[in-house]
């Protein structure tokens, strides 16, 4: 069985404002350090449904996106948050993505894929964009898993630095989703304190304190996360993928290595393969240090293929 790579030269048409971390060069820096992996399955990230979308946003949300984007130029959604004339189509191609993503892995088709897709999706909130994300990338993939492919339960494993504010918020209420992430706290957004577990204590939360580094982390996953994630019993992992606890980004300090990124994905595959015959979908989040990003996303994914 196989690792499928699922992107689409899109991103590149998702422009920022000069300086911005989540810049166009991210998705170069991603190519290069998965280009010498010749056994990955690459695929093309669709343009998905409207309909996708609305299984997690509503319909006056999506409307409000599509009127922001401009014919020319950029446009500032919030302050950290702009988008171009090729950002609705790199989004919906990004859900696209995960979608297919999910479809091929629950086919049998390949193990697992990872989706190489910018802009990101876990800040997105049911009806507001923030944090360089415009639509909820990874929750819309568990809501197709749940209702399209008829699933019982999707688990969510969120280890960008940044607590995923968005995807806990469209899947607060869904009982059928687990969403645990880790996160360096304090740090944007803000959110994510272990006292928030969800409408059905279906959210895990273990902020890290600043320059903790591997140890603590792999203890967050081993004694927290993947216990609650083994006793959930999922019949498929979702992953938020995020590499700015990278030691070099600039945007945090949790002074991860290269090689933590490695161990997690290992571990999380182990897991999947113990609960749910090995099946994950690993989309791109974070990651602002473009050499950190390349060899980051090269030890996911090579680990993936391993695994
Ligand atoms: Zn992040």
């Amino acid at each position: 069985m196989t690792t499928a790579l699922i992107t689409h030269p899109a991103s590149l048409n998702h422009v920022t404002p000069p300086g911005h971390p989540e810049q166009v060069a991210r998705y170069g820096a991603v190519m290069r350090g998965l280009e010498p992996l010749d056994a990955l399955d690459r695929r093309e990230a669709p343009v998905c449904t409207r309909a996708e979308i609305l299984r997690c946003h509503p319909e006056a949300y999506l409307a409000r996106i599509e009127a922001a984007i401009p014919e020319t130029g950029l446009r500032a959604l919030d302050a950290d948050t702009h988008v171009s004339p090729g950002s609705l189509e790199a989004a919906m191609r990004a859900v696209g993505g995960a979608c297919v993503g999910v479809d091929a892995v629950l086919a049998g088709e390949v193990t697992n894929a990872f989706v190489a897709m910018r802009p990101p999706g876990h800040h997105a909130e049911t009806s507001t964009a923030m944090g360089f994300c415009l639509f909820g990338t990874v929750a819309i993939a568990a809501r197709r898993a749940l209702d399209h492919h008829g699933l019982n339960r999707v688990a969510v494993i969120d280890f960008d630095v940044h607590h995923g504010n968005g995807t806990q918020d469209l899947l607060w209420e869904e009982e059928r989703a687990l969403f645990c992430s880790t996160h360096q706290m304090p740090l944007y957004p803000g959110s994510g304190a272990a006292t928030e577990t969800g409408a059905h204590g279906n959210v895990v939360n273990v902020p890290l304190d600043p320059m903790t580094g591997s140890a603590a982390m792999r203890r967050a996953y081993d004694d927290v996360i993947f216990p609650a994630v083994a006793a959930f019993k999922p019949d498929l992992i979702l992953v938020s993928a995020g590499f700015d606890a990278h030691e070099a980004d600039p945007l945090a300090n949790l002074n991860w290595k290269t090689e933590d990124f490695a161990w997690i994905t290992r571990r999380i595959c182990e897991v999947a393969g113990d609960l749910c015959d090995g099946r994950v979908v690993s989309s791109l989040e974070g990651g602002y240090d473009l050499d950190a990003l390349r060899d980051s996303a090269a030890a996911h994914a090579a680990a993936m293929i391993a695994a």
